[in-house]
């Protein structure tokens, strides 16, 4: 029952944090799709629900907005003024559960990709993608 409940608090949570498809998520999974990658979406029975998954390559790829998850030394990281430590907290603890998720996932064998928004503002930064992918050997 309380696992009930704090899963439903954290989903909550999740969502206040990352909505699905977001215009970088469609960009990446529309990239991909041209590619003639496969893969599958928010895949919940992984840690971290990841927002794109290529089985066949055992990666996953997360799209991540700047903010929400502190682009280290990115301009669009940067903390509001006002509610401070509002932010602060609440975005530290977004940067733990990254990167537990990052732990829990690697030790199952998956390649983790994070994109980070900023970057998609060239469209180059792409091209680098399917290598990226391809190049994982699973252990
Ligand atoms: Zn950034």
């Amino acid at each position: 029952m309380a696992d009930v409940v704090e899963k439903a608090v954290r989903s909550r949570m999740m969502a206040a944090v990352r909505t699905r498809d977001t215009a970088p998520e469609l960009l990446v999974r529309r990239f991909l799709h041209a590619a003639g990658f496969r893969f599958r979406l928010h895949v919940r029975d992984l840690p971290g629900c990841p927002d794109i998954v290529l089985p066949k390559y055992q990666s996953v790829i997360f799209v991540h907005g700047c903010f929400w998850h502190q682009h280290s030394g990115c301009p669009k990281a940067r903390l509001p003024a006002t509610n401070y430590d509002f932010w602060k907290a609440k975005l530290e603890s977004n940067v733990v559960r990254d990167s537990s998720v990052r732990d829990l996932l690697l030790r199952q064998g998956w390649q983790v990709i994070v994109v980070w928004e900023c970057s998609l503002r060239d469209p180059d930064q792409l091209d680098t993608l399917p290598s990226q992918i391809r190049s994982f050997v699973p252990k």
